[in-house]
């Protein structure tokens, strides 16, 4: 009788507690799903697309929009590792260039031999020009007086290392052409600059840019005009480049407009990542594009449209065109 008791009260007792777990546990940290998306240097406009995205999925997922999705946006070395670590399934979306994004998918450029037919597309975002910034006393005015100088071409991995080649190559040289090149990062190179201890460095950012204001407004340092005739044919002959113009005044050294060619910061993903993920990520950031569009000045101007139409030259992710259909923006 006694022990019968006992049985009672502790089956009694497992049964309030195993109510309040169930009450108490409908989204635990484990049960949350979670992304992990590749940007860039912690002093570049990637780094801002990838925290920014992650903004939006915690306030869609509050204001019940979408899915609840445990996001990070830890720095990385740029568009060329993200889609390395998007291939080995390492982060699970990618901030990539759309030159990159073309010749992953492709087999062309650097990846020939070795395409990438999984890479999937989300939305483009900003506009980024490739900027070449040379140090005051240079005396480096043009892209031809870059040879003999020593410049930094960017740490391997970026987006502005690879593209920085190919326009070495078009140019029909090597970087046995410069002086010395190093192979700085995004935050490394404006103080190297200013330090004189390189010439020019190559960036390819969205405008305005941390380290390229501490070059030029900090130490007088000038964004070159690139558009020469080598250049203009490149951009006239590739879908994925685009003249774009830094306009006078964005720095202090900006006295007249500068073009160069640019390339759009695209949003990627792989096939295989969950569709109701991709999902939830791209329905939070166009539910709440007034928001989005307030997080960096060069986002100042996108909008959905442009966003699912501009720089995507690979299938989308069947995550994104459910929300697009969705949202009326994909027929
Ligand atoms: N476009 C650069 C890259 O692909 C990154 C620029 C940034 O960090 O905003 O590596």
């Amino acid at each position: 009788m006694k022990s019968f008791q006992t049985k009672t009260i502790v089956s009694g007792l497992g049964a309030l507690l195993l109510t309040v777990f169930a009450v108490q546990t409908p989204a635990t940290a484990q049960d949350t799903p979670a992304i992990k998306i590749g940007t860039g240097g912690s002093t570049g406009v990637y780094f801002v697309v990838g925290n920014a995205i992650c903004r939006m999925m915690r306030l869609s997922a509050r204001r019940g929009q979408s899915q609840r999705v445990n996001c990070a946006a830890p720095p990385s070395g740029g568009s060329i590792e993200n889609l390395s670590l998007l291939q080995s399934r390492d982060v699970d979306v990618g901030v990539v260039q759309s030159d990159w994004q073309f010749h992953a998918f492709n087999g062309s450029s650097i990846f020939d031999g070795k395409p990438f037919p999984e890479l999937r597309a989300l939305f483009s975002v900003h506009v980024e020009p490739f900027h070449i910034v040379a140090r005051k006393g240079s005396g480096i005015e043009q892209w031809d007086d870059l040879w003999g100088k020593r410049v930094n071409v960017g740490n391997i991995g970026s987006g502005q290392r690879a593209t920085f080649e190919e326009l070495i190559r078009e140019h029909g040289k090597t970087m046995e052409g410069f002086s010395a090149f190093s192979e700085l990062s995004s935050s490394e190179q404006a103080g190297a600059l200013c330090a004189n201890e390189i010439d020019a460095f190559g960036f390819t950012v969205g405008v305005p840019n941390a380290s390229i204001a501490q070059a030029t407004d900090g130490c007088e340092g000038t964004i070159i005009d690139l558009d020469t005739p080598v250049i203009r044919t490149l951009v006239d002959g590739a879908p994925y480049y685009q003249w774009t113009t830094i306009p006078d005044g964005t720095y202090f050294t900006t006295e007249k407009d500068v073009r160069t060619l640019g390339v759009l910061a695209t949003v990627v993903s792989h096939a295989d990542v969950d569709d109701d993920i991709i999902y939830a990520l791209v329905k939070s950031v166009h539910k709440n594009m007034p928001m989005f569009t307030t997080l960096h000045p060069a986002f100042a101007t996108l909008n959905s449209k442009n966003m699912t139409q501009d720089g995507l030259s690979v299938p989308l992710h069947p995550g994104a065109e459910r929300a697009y259909k969705e949202l009326g923006l994909l027929e």
